[in-house]
């Protein structure tokens, strides 16, 4: 189906026209779309009057009294009674109801603790206004207030992420800017070597600026692909400092005894070993190009070694069914790893599975493997601490991180509630600077390889600049 969105100025069109993507992930927006869809308002005193009109789905106006002075407010109390209206007219014309309703543009647990500020039982409400599934309100309530006594509160407190984006082979949904190791290997001594500049500038900014180091997370990209030599020089001047050290290995064809005693030597505290599945012919299918014995091999070597150990789950992928996601889920938590996170199948535009339209999938598979993880995990002793939703997701689902006896991940909870400072190290890292009052700042090194390298002294002259020079 194409559709034709029709919408007049200043009619929240961002925010809005989240709702019905949220239903038709894949719907084609064209100009000259065959069906339409519009929607428009207006305000009369305190009344604000929501139209919406379809040739498909017909047409309804929905009205409000909304008794508030302060100008922003009151937007944003119309700009969500503009959404809600929406998504009932839609959800009442298809007979669906999505499982975060009309939320939308907001992480949920930023939402509960928004709402919790005026409403006695935020669960409640997000279920009775923004028609969130129960299910997903309870999920989203445990996450909220288990995470309270991990949310950073120190002002001065500051993350360093150290980007490799280089993986073994490219995954088939991946839409991260990662290289296969083998196609840089000329580049690579050059890399580790900026990335150490980087490094050193970080422990600059950090002096000048009296912060300090709560976590390092060395990411990507798989920073394990380029073997124990060079990891253990990314690592080395991260040793010390005393704090959470995450290690993602993921890809677990990437650890061996080299690796796992080059994370230990430099005092990694976590790591992970993503199997994403276990069954072989999805593995096969989403170009992991590793095996299922592989996984339970990087499992032997981390495991006993004093490693908090995280493993990622990926509900929803081609082909699997709720019985192949019940296997995989189960497995990876008969390993009692210290983090189990579940991701729910997204397709990005930039991945391969985005050009093979036959894998999407949505229909409710996905929503029964999630609301799976979570009462299993639960009873398993497993607490959701943070948490975060995507677009295009199956079945508009969440990734929830999981783990137990209080072993959260500092790094994941201060990126996905944005309370703390973050200095980006590598490609394409991002710092982010958190100022009085909320506002934030961010600064990107450049994504591309080649201009990362030839520009390196700029870049460090720049990650400079937006720290200390403010
Ligand atoms: S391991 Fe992660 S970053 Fe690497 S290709 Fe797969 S999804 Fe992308």
């Amino acid at each position: 189906m194409s559709v034709r969105v029709v919408f007049e100025k200043n009619t929240y069109l961002n925010d809005v026209q989240e709702i019905p993507r949220a239903f038709f992930p894949y719907l084609e927006w064209d100009d000259n779309g065959e069906n339409y869809l519009s929607w428009n308002y207006s305000v009369s005193g305190k009344t604000f009057v929501f139209n919406v009109e379809s040739d498909i789905f017909g047409n309804a106006t929905y009205r409000c009294d909304f008794d508030e002075s302060n100008e922003i407010i009151f937007k944003r109390k119309t700009k969500y009674f503009a959404k809600n209206s929406l998504y009932t007219f839609l959800s009442d014309a298809l007979g669906i109801e999505l499982p975060y309703g009309s939320l939308t543009g907001v992480r949920p647990t930023v939402m509960y603790n928004e709402l919790a500020k005026t409403s006695a039982d935020p669960k409640d409400t997000l279920v009775k206004d923004y028609r969130v599934l129960p299910s997903k309100a309870e999920l989203v309530a445990c996450c909220a207030e288990y995470q309270k006594k991990f949310i950073n509160r120190d002002e001065k407190a500051v993350g360093l992420y150290v980007n490799i984006p280089f993986c073994p082979t490219r995954c088939s949904y991946c839409s991260f800017i990662s290289t296969e190791v083998f196609r840089i290997k000329k580049d690579l001594p050059k890399y580790v070597e900026c990335v150490r500049k980087d490094i050193e500038t970080s422990f600059e900014i950090v002096r000048d600026k009296g912060y300090n180091v709560r976590s390092i997370y060395v990411g990507g990209g798989t920073p394990t692909s380029i073997g124990a030599g060079f990891l253990s020089d990314i690592l080395e001047p991260l040793s010390s400092c005393g704090c959470e050290f995450t290690v993602e290995c993921g890809r677990p064809d990437t650890i061996n005894e080299d690796i796992v005693n080059a994370l230990k030597k430099n005092n990694v505290t976590r790591l992970s070993v993503n199997p994403q599945t276990f069954h072989q012919r999805t593995l096969d299918l989403i170009g992991r190009k590793h095996t299922v014995k592989d996984i339970y091999d990087a499992f032997a070597l981390v495991r006993d070694k004093g490693f908090s150990v995280n493993c990622d789950l990926i509900a929803a992928l081609p082909e699997e069914t709720f019985e192949d996601f019940r296997f995989s889920l189960d497995e990876a938590l008969s390993m009692r790893p210290e983090n189990i996170t579940v991701h729910t199948l997204s397709i990005k535009r930039g991945s391969d599975l985005n050009r093979d339209k036959t894998t999407k999938k949505t229909g409710g598979e996905a929503l029964r493997m999630t609301d799976y993880s979570y009462s299993t995990l639960s009873k398993a002793g497993y607490s959701p601490y943070y948490m975060y939703r995507q677009k295009n997701t199956a079945d508009n689902l969440e990734n929830t991180g999981f783990c137990r006896d209080d072993k959260v991940c500092l790094y994941n909870v201060d990126t996905m509630e944005e309370s703390c400072c973050v200095i980006g190290c590598g490609a394409g890292a991002v710092s982010k600077k958190l100022a009085a009052g909320g506002k934030i700042t961010r600064f990107s090194n450049p994504k591309g390889l080649r201009e990362y390298l030839e520009r390196h002294s700029d870049v460090i002259g720049e990650l400079k600049d937006f720290f200390i020079n403010d």
